[in-house]
């Protein structure tokens, strides 16, 4: 992967128009969950730094292509300029007369942010017009927005081609880490695959099984791997009209000598619910009125053994109900093990998508893991071995 960074670029008195996520949760009015502001501040004190003008471009929500005054991006406002610790001046347009004129008006030092870049059609379709007009806007592309990389859109590819282009800070990292676990990573690999259900991550298992050494299968998804075996799974959990699927998959990791890590013992309840009455079963033993919702310790045991053999680890979805104590333990016990041997050195770990961060928070492991990507369905794409386009349009 060849992409140029913001330390490749000449930014000094130039319009830096930058791509990036806010497209963060709030509640009236406010910002509730800051990451995703915090995790751009370097890149926007970078080019404040380096003498050049930082123009934020940015989506927010899902309007269609039509101003939804709902969705404004205004009333980040605030939390962008407490957290830039510079003035933030706000377009009520990203194109046009309205945007011309606020980007002439910025004073060095002092932030723009663009209105959402998807109250136009342009944006979603990548309407070329669109993107010649967000590119008139400015000097110079950089693309801080790894979570939007998967959409070829106006402001993610399509105005890639247009002007001299960049990655930002953060995607510059996610770039590294994921470039790292899956691009050229250090061997053995170990992947962790978990959630609900396998039909979501086909792409995903049949790309991993090709390239990683270990796959550890968990969650949900593992009791359609043990019904596949003719193993009963009771009130599971399970896709029974993917069983065909999944001992395809378990046959093309046999041809990739890829090790699959199925639960061996296994935590049954019959309510899904927190404190629900519980017991540890073999695999091979979940009785007809109970569903599987947890691997047992001795599958954590035999997880943590494969992690201590391995050098790089791969993370996405949990290994049980994590949401609901104790179902949380399997998942719990395999993130501390990752945390502890990359805290040692011993280990480069890297970890997705939704679930699989707020899995790993719960458990307190996230801040050891070597990146914890920001990004949903983009880092899932990645993980599926798709070229992501936003990517691609920087590799130049
Ligand atoms: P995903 O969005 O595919 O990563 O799936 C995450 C969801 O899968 C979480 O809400 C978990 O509670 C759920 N999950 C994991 N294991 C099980 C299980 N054994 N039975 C039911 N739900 C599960």
């Amino acid at each position: 992967m060849a992409w140029k960074s913001l330390d490749d670029m000449d930014l000094a008195g130039k319009v830096v128009l930058t791509r990036v996520d806010i497209n963060v949760p709030m509640e009236d009015g406010r910002v509730t969950d800051m990451t995703r502001i915090e995790r751009i501040a370097p890149t926007v004190a970078d080019i404040l730094k380096a003498g050049g003008k930082p123009v934020l471009m940015a989506h927010f929500d899902r309007p269609k292509g039509k101003v939804v005054p709902s969705m404004s991006l205004e009333p980040l406002v605030p939390a962008l300029s407490g957290t830039f610790g510079v003035p933030v001046r706000f377009a009520a347009d990203c194109i046009g007369a309205e945007a011309k004129k606020a980007v002439a008006a910025l004073p060095e030092g002092e932030v723009l942010l663009l209105e959402n870049t998807r109250f136009h059609p342009g944006e979603e379709k990548n309407d070329p017009e669109f993107a010649a007009s967000l590119a008139a806007l400015g000097e110079i592309f950089c693309n801080d927005a790894f979570s939007a990389a998967h959409r070829a859109h106006g402001s993610t590819e399509g105005i890639a081609r247009l002007l001299p282009a960049c990655a930002g800070r953060l995607m510059a990292a996610e770039l590294s880490a994921l470039e790292a676990a899956l691009g050229a990573p250090k061997r053995p690999v170990v992947a962790v695959v978990g959630g609900a259900k396998v039909s979501t991550k086909l792409d995903l298992l049949g790309n991993l099984v090709r390239k990683v050494d270990h796959l550890v299968i968990g969650g949900g998804m593992a009791n359609t791997f043990l019904a596949a075996k003719g193993i009963g799974v009771g009130k599971s959990l399970c896709e029974h009209d993917m069983t065909g699927t999944a001992k395809e998959i378990l046959a093309k990791a046999g041809e990739a000598s890829c090790e699959i890590v199925l639960p061996e013992d296994i935590v049954v309840a019959r309510e899904f619910r927190a404190g629900a009455e519980n017991e540890t079963l073999a695999a091979d033993a979940c009785p007809e009125d109970a569903m599987i919702l947890d691997a047992g310790p001795e599958t954590v045991k035999r997880i943590a053994a494969v992690f201590e053999g391995a050098k790089t680890l791969i993370w996405n979805g949990p290994l049980g109900a994590f949401e609901i104590s104790p179902f949380d333990a399997a998942t719990n016990a395999a993130a501390a093990k990752a945390a502890e041997l990359t805290r040692n050195g011993a280990l480069i770990s890297v970890a997705g998508g939704g679930d699989t961060v707020s899995a790993l928070n719960r458990a307190d492991a996230a801040k050891d893991f070597t990146y914890v990507s920001s990004a949903g369905g983009a880092f899932l794409e990645w993980m599926e071995g798709k070229t992501l386009p936003g990517v691609a349009a920087l590799e130049q």
